[in-house]
């Protein structure tokens, strides 16, 4: 039974947890270098993998028992699940602010079934303006597909919609400005994202990071950008927003490696396959599937996300010496 007042969630730094990263699927329809090999990904069967039901249902605890206030739905790539505006229906009955984050290749024909079903905001991935590149990086040639999914998000009423940017040193660096003039144009904030060690190859190394500063000064140098300050303690955004001088927008920059946002951190993540972790680098995981296939009540899940939460770390600990890789890649814990 749910609490007639949720009981707010707080992790062992103090932190509150309110917000859910639910991965719907762990298939995709891109192969990106950073986050998949180009062969030999091996997917969950499709009896492991939670229905609609049992992924709206840990949604609802979270909300109801602990006053969740966002869930973003993510993957793998979300759209390849079928029937997804169903779940976006469903998941959009619980009155907590719904976004996705998605390639955005399937989005000129899906979006508008999103938006209907319930579908708020949405960050779509592109890195790249070069169609070389994009090839390079994701293994498929579907740029104008991608921007033609950005384009039909906004037509759609989503908003905001966000463009996430992985930046890659020797790859895709260069290509800042060019990428901050783009989100100018269509009134669309950047999002440049340091590259994690997340990749499936293993083959991250630190020297392929382009930090924070750098992507700022590159774009400041064009484009003048000023820090925005926000006042108050736990401001609960990863991003360090910078906002142009001339009042045509801002960026973000997720500094996950040179500057992590973990003391702020108020996420939790759930696997396609009912996993739930604390943390993208955790180690531990917490088998929410099993306790709602062996008839669990939704106070047993509650419990179990709670002691779940309690294990939360202070943060992660990229590029010091207890570093452990996770042994998932991104799109397998859900990104
Ligand atoms: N398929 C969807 C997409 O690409 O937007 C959603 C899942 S994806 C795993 C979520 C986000 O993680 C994307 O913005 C992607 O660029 C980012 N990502 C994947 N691997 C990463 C890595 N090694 N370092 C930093 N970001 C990564
Ligand atoms: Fe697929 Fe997203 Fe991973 Fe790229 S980053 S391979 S689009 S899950």
């Amino acid at each position: 039974m749910s609490p007639s007042i949720p009981i707010p969630l707080i992790d062992p730094f103090q932190r509150r947890v309110k917000d859910l990263r639910l991965s719907v699927t762990d298939r995709c329809n891109f192969r990106c270098v950073y986050c998949m090999p180009e062969e030999g990904m091996k997917w969950l069967p499709r009896e492991e993998l939670l229905s609609f039901e049992e992924l709206t249902r840990i949604a609802r605890v979270c909300v109801a028992h602990f006053g969740f206030e966002g869930i973003r739905i993510t993957g793998g790539e979300p759209t390849v699940r079928a029937h997804l505006p169903v779940l976006v229906g469903m998941l959009s009955q619980l009155g907590a602010d719904l976004a996705m984050t998605s390639n955005g290749v399937k989005l000129p024909e899906m979006v508008d079934d999103l938006a209907r079903a319930g579908l708020r905001r949405i960050n779509i991935s592109l890195d790249t303006l070069r169609p070389d590149t994009f090839l390079a990086l994701t293994r498929r040639a579907e740029l104008p597909r991608v921007i033609a999914g950005i384009d039909a998000s906004l037509a759609a009423g989503l908003s905001p919609v966000k463009i996430n940017a992985v930046v890659m040193r020797g790859i895709n660096d260069e290509e800042v400005v060019d990428l901050a003039a783009f989100g100018r144009d269509r009134g669309v904030e950047l999002r440049f994202i340091e590259f994690m060690p997340l990749d499936a190859s293993g083959e991250w190394t630190r020297e392929q990071v382009v930090s924070q500063q750098e992507i700022v000064d590159r774009i400041s140098a064009v484009f003048p950008l000023v820090p925005r300050h926000r006042p108050g303690a736990g401001h609960q955004e990863p991003a360090e927003l910078f906002d142009y001088e001339d009042g045509r927008g801002a960026i973000g920059v997720i500094p996950s490696v040179t500057n992590p946002f973990c003391g702020n951190c108020d996420r939790v993540r759930v696997t396609a396959e009912g996993q739930f972790r604390t943390c993208l680098f955790s180690i531990d995981e917490f088998d929410l599937r099993t306790v709602m296939r062996t008839g669990g009540t939704d106070d047993d899940l509650a419990a179990e996300i709670s002691r779940a939460v309690g294990t939360k770390w202070a943060g992660h600990s990229i590029g010091q010496v207890n570093f452990i890789r996770p042994k998932r890649s991104m799109s397998q814990i859900g990104g």
